[in-house]
């Protein structure tokens, strides 16, 4: 039965659970002359969604990712390979400070490439590199806003009663209070890791939905804000591996009269940050018009199956089928922020991106259609 088998998990979950006591002693063991550095490979895995990592040892301190060797992992563990021909490649491509181990110790951001040194089928970060290459010059600049939803040991949202709801959304937006918001511990704890690691993330707020968090990064620019969101959600999911919950990107884990979680994409060149730039604000959004399935299709890792269940129409969501725009309007696929139109310049927001989305995918195609015009 259901309630048999819920026992069981929540059993095995317990089981798991290990002494943070003695953990930390060890922890603290000074090794920093032991000329080890840890080094912490990560990688998008075959669903697009999941990360994966593991460690290696060197024996010097790299200062960035072009010091550290190529290594390899077994990919049909991963959907990303046969089992017959399984040794798939990871490609050092950004480092970060590690703050669970500390010290001169990374994360090591990696893309992945098959057998035959082409890249892996969720390998989205070496053609959005190549599109960020081709429109330097025009500097563009990204900010996501990652939404996310906490998750108890039992899969249903932290803190909610145990065979109900809570009330009806309206006083957990930004929240504050036992009875408002639930897990700001794993909040604060991962906006100092990110802080630590070298993630440039730029604020954090509780959502509408009761155990739903969001938290910013950027802005950022060219392909660094694809490194900096992969490596933030890595900590996200780490953080809150510690506090033995779980934290999903599921863009609707709810049905019902919740919000579901996006990863709005504020976005601007030089050109829009410049005096007068609603102009090209507006160009950019008038190409955006004629391609919206394109969009859709690289906004979630289902191409639009996910944002499907997200993007109804309500719960501040424009619909997946149609395309629209507005000044302050949260209802619209683009929301040009009312101080940007005030100033004449700035930037804009596509808030159609899923929460799992893979920022590689949707910057590309942004700058594919806004940009390069390809
Ligand atoms: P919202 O009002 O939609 O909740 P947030 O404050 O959560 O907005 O997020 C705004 C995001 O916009 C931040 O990630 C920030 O880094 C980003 N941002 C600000 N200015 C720019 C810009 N000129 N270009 C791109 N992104 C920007
Ligand atoms: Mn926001
Ligand atoms: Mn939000
Ligand atoms: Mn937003």
């Amino acid at each position: 039965s259901t309630a048999h088998l819920i026992q069981v998990i929540m059993a095995n979950f317990i089981a798991g659970e290990t002494n943070k006591t003695i953990a930390d002693r060890l922890m603290n063991l000074d090794i920093s002359k032991c000329g080890i550095t840890q080094c912490m490979y990560i990688w998008i895995d075959g669903t697009g969604e999941g990360v994966r990592a593991k460690t290696k040892s060197v024996n010097f301190v790299p200062k960035n990712a072009a010091d550290l060797p190529i290594w390899n992992y077994d990919g049909s563990s991963t959907g990303q390979a046969e089992g017959r021909n399984s040794d798939t490649y990871l490609y050092p491509c950004a480092i970060y400070r590690d703050p669970f181990r500390g010290g001169d110790n990374k994360l090591v951001l990696c893309d992945t490439y098959k057998y035959n040194k082409l890249p892996t089928e969720t390998n989205h970060r070496k053609a959005c590199k190549e599109t960020m290459d081709k429109a330097a010059a025009t500097k563009p600049w990204f900010g996501i806003e990652q939404e996310y939803t906490l998750l108890g040991q039992d899969m249903h949202p932290f803190g909610w009663p145990k065979n109900g709801f809570p009330g009806p959304q309206g006083p957990y937006y930004c929240g504050v209070g036992a009875d408002k918001v639930y897990g700001r511990d794993v909040v604060e704890a991962h906006y100092r890791a990110c802080i630590y690691a070298g993630v440039n993330i730029s604020g954090t707020n509780a959502e509408v939905m009761p155990a739903q968090w969001e938290f910013q990064v950027g802005p950022c620019e060219g392909i660094s804000m694809g490194d900096d969101l992969w490596i933030a959600r890595f900590l996200l999911h780490r953080v809150a591996e510690e506090f033995g919950v779980v934290a999903t990107l599921d863009p609707k884990p709810m049905t019902g009269d919740w919000n579901g979680a996006g990863a709005h994409t504020n976005f601007s060149t030089l050109a829009m940050r410049e005096a007068g730039g609603l102009k090209e604000i507006e160009t950019a959004i008038d190409k955006l018009s004629r391609h919206h399935i394109r969009h859709i299709k690289a906004y979630d890792p289902n191409e639009g199956k996910d944002n499907e269940r997200r993007l109804t129409g309500l719960h501040e969501t424009s619909s997946v089928h149609d395309f629209s725009a507005g000044v302050a309007n949260r209802g619209c696929s683009i929301r040009i922020p009312r101080d940007v139109a005030e100033a004449k310049c700035g930037y804009f927001e596509d808030r159609r991106p899923s929460s799992n989305c893979d920022p590689y995918q949707v910057t590309d195609v942004l700058v594919k259609t806004c940009i390069l015009d390809e």
